[in-house]
């Protein structure tokens, strides 16, 4: 048998339970979202587990799309820099956005990066999360655009498991489609137990090896931001 403890209420030393932060946070990610809508600029949060490949879904778009708009990429990570030399490497500008011990970017570490970027000259910002699955979710970054990567080796029950980040997306990009082959993944099972949860996910299987999926992802996001500028004019 399965033994199981639980934190009470209050009990579990966790500060992202604190209503103030909360509220703290939602106000300055809604100045974000201000500016960036002023500006037509389409941010994206990019959120996953470690490994589920968010620096290399990053770099195969901003390939697809650096000829044609103008990108820059912020990277949350606890100390290193290893991310953000792997996109400047493809020519566009980065934003190191390191948190220390936090395990998630908030708005207002957001609001410092767009302090260092000139929004009148861009289109995009990728934003990626720290590596978790978990507490990315209750933090609005002022982001127009929420992806949640679900690699095919972590298994199809993470939506299940961990439904707040599935519900607070509007795209589901399951990465590393080239490895469904070797791994027991199923895919209709993730994309249904996702919908169960949030039915307005928009789902992409995505391969950034092989390429899959990276058009219809790009299409997504080219209309993403039509419809921000759209909503400006
Ligand atoms: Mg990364
Ligand atoms: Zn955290």
């Amino acid at each position: 048998m399965t033994y199981t403890v639980q934190g009470e209420p209050g009990e579990v030393f966790d500060i992202e339970l604190d209503e103030d932060l909360k509220r703290a946070n939602e106000t300055i990610a809604e100045e974000n979202r201000r500016q960036l809508q002023r500006h037509g600029v389409c941010a994206v949060d990019v959120m996953g587990s470690v490994g589920s490949g968010k620096t290399s879904l990053i770099e195969q778009l901003v390939r697809l799309l650096k000829g044609r708009y103008r990108i820059v990429a912020f990277k949350g990570d606890l100390t290193t820099r290893i991310d953000s030399e792997r996109i400047a490497s493809l020519g566009i500008r980065t934003v190191q956005i390191n948190t220390g011990r936090e395990c998630h970017l908030d708005a207002n570490l957001v609001k410092k990066a767009l302090a260092k970027v000139d929004l009148g000259s861009l289109d995009l910002i990728f934003i990626e999360n720290v590596g978790n699955l978990v507490c990315p979710a209750s933090f609005d970054l002022g982001e127009s655009e929420r992806w949640v990567l679900l690699s095919s080796p972590e298994g199809d029950d993470k939506p299940v498991k961990y439904p707040e980040a599935f519900l607070s997306a509007n795209a589901l990009v399951l990465t590393k489609a080239d490895l469904l082959p070797y791994v027991p993944f199923d895919v209709d099972r993730a994309r249904r137990e996702a919908l169960f949860i949030n039915p307005r996910l928009r789902v992409f299987v995505t391969s950034a090896v092989t390429g899959q999926g990276l058009d219809e992802l790009e299409a997504h996001l080219v209309a993403s931001l039509g419809s921000l500028r759209s909503r400006r004019a």
